[in-house]
């Protein structure tokens, strides 16, 4: 494989060298780097624009609104959306899910109603449905993983039924990289009378993303995830569940008419975006949008090659155990593994010495920790930038951690 990355001159901070090699950012399933298109965007914003939204009658009030909006139709664009009414800024994943959880589901279910999740969900999208589920005397099913890390399809399929009002599921696994069949589950979903919600943190800055394709009533994204900007993200719903679902925070820009008693609320989306959105993240997670636009094809190839590379240099790797699916077709680039005996955080402060970040813990999915029998993982994700090249040094940091703490 060529190395490096072709998209590695569009990101400044690659540059850096960390203790003395160039900088092998493996931590992108945590948070993606910005391009210079985005940071752009950021600074330019604040250094042209800057107003608050929809109040103002004065030229960079109506200029900061119109490119808040534009971002709304970006982004609505990038994932195929019918319209930008459907797109609600959020402040990322777990903000998005929490919304759909207290604001849709906690007003729906009723006793004896179930939740599916799988046991692969990251805590963003389970403690929101366990606390709705605590609330409303509702059940919250757990469909099982197979040995190779894959969600066991019977195992879906034989919990949903006639009770079954909501499925939560990821589209791509944190830990394991497993990319889940999201067409298939919806529609068997939705076969069974339940709302689908599907959380994209890890598809959206991999995978193109087609939500009427998908057919999902909402999907959840974070902007930092798809080399955007923290503290922003994305709600997209279906216009009758955006429709039926109630705001949970309360205050300006939300309402259509206040009295000392009551209010009425804005149409979708200010009704769910209350108080000054932010308004510069939106205008650079629209740039990160527009960026991976024309890049998401080749990046994906580019990332799918790197991906069974990667396979063949972990597999060589003594002794180590990796978890997730082998066969490259079936996961995108995030590799959770363990050396036997080694405590991943040791591990990966000596691969930091060789300018390797990677991530180790349990990656915010305790249940999955469980069912593989581990209480935390090393992880290494990759990103567009990412090449062959950073591979390799992880093999051989991997070897060279295991002889040094072993010994
Ligand atoms: N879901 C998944 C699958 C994730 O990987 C993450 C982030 N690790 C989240 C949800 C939460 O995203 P955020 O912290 O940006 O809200």
């Amino acid at each position: 494989m060529p190395a490096p990355s072709p998209y590695r001159g569009d990101f400044p901070i690659l540059e850096r060298r960390i203790q003395g090699y160039p900088l092998a950012y493996l931590d992108n399933a945590a948070t993606t780097q910005k391009p210079r298109a985005v940071i752009n965007a950021l600074s330019s914003y604040y250094e042209r624009h800057n107003a608050n939204v929809h109040r103002g009658v004065h030229t960079l009030a109506e200029e900061a609104s119109a490119l808040y909006e534009e971002a709304r139709a970006t982004l609505a664009r990038f994932l195929g959306a019918p319209s930008p009414r459907q797109i609600i800024f959020t402040r990322g994943t777990t903000d998005a899910l929490n919304l759909v959880a207290a604001g849709w589901a906690r007003p729906r279910l009723k006793p004896g109603d179930e939740i599916l999740v799988t046991r692969m969900e990251h805590h963003s999208n389970l403690v929101p449905w366990q606390m709705a589920a605590r609330e409303r005397g509702a059940t919250l099913r757990f469909a099982g993983i197979t040995a190779e890390g894959t969600l066991d399809r019977e195992s879906f399929a034989s919990q949903l039924s006639g009770r079954t009002r909501i499925v939560a599921i990821s589209h791509v696994s944190n830990v394991l990289g497993t990319i889940n069949p999201a067409r298939e589950l919806i529609a068997l979903a939705h076969a069974a009378g339940a709302r689908v919600v599907l959380d994209a943190a890890q598809s959206a800055g991999h995978l193109r993303l087609d939500v009427r394709d998908l057919d999902c009533d909402f999907l959840a994204l974070s902007g930092h995830k798809m080399y955007g900007p923290t503290g922003i993200g994305v709600l997209y719903g279906k216009a009758d569940c955006l429709e039926e679902m109630q705001p949970v925070q309360g205050g300006g820009g939300m309402i259509e008419w206040v009295e000392e008693q009551e209010a009425a609320w804005a149409p979708i989306p200010a009704r769910f975006e209350a108080g000054t959105p932010n308004i510069a993240g939106a205008h650079a997670l629209a740039a990160a949008a527009e960026y991976l636009r024309p890049r998401l094809e080749p990046a994906q190839q580019w990332e799918a090659g790197l991906t069974a590379y990667a396979l063949e240099r972990l597999a060589a790797v003594p002794a180590l155990q990796l978890y997730g699916p082998r066969d490259p077709a079936r996961r995108a680039g995030v590799f959770s593994f363990n050396l036997p005996g080694l405590h991943p955080h040791d591990v990966a402060e000596v691969l930091d010495g060789y300018g390797l970040a990677l991530r180790a813990g349990h990656h915010c999915c305790q249940v999955l920790m469980r069912s593989l029998g581990v209480t935390a993982t090393l992880r290494a994700s990759l990103a567009l930038y990412s090449d062959s090249g950073e591979l390799d040094r992880l093999a051989e940091g991997l070897s060279t951690a295991r002889k040094a703490l072993s010994a």
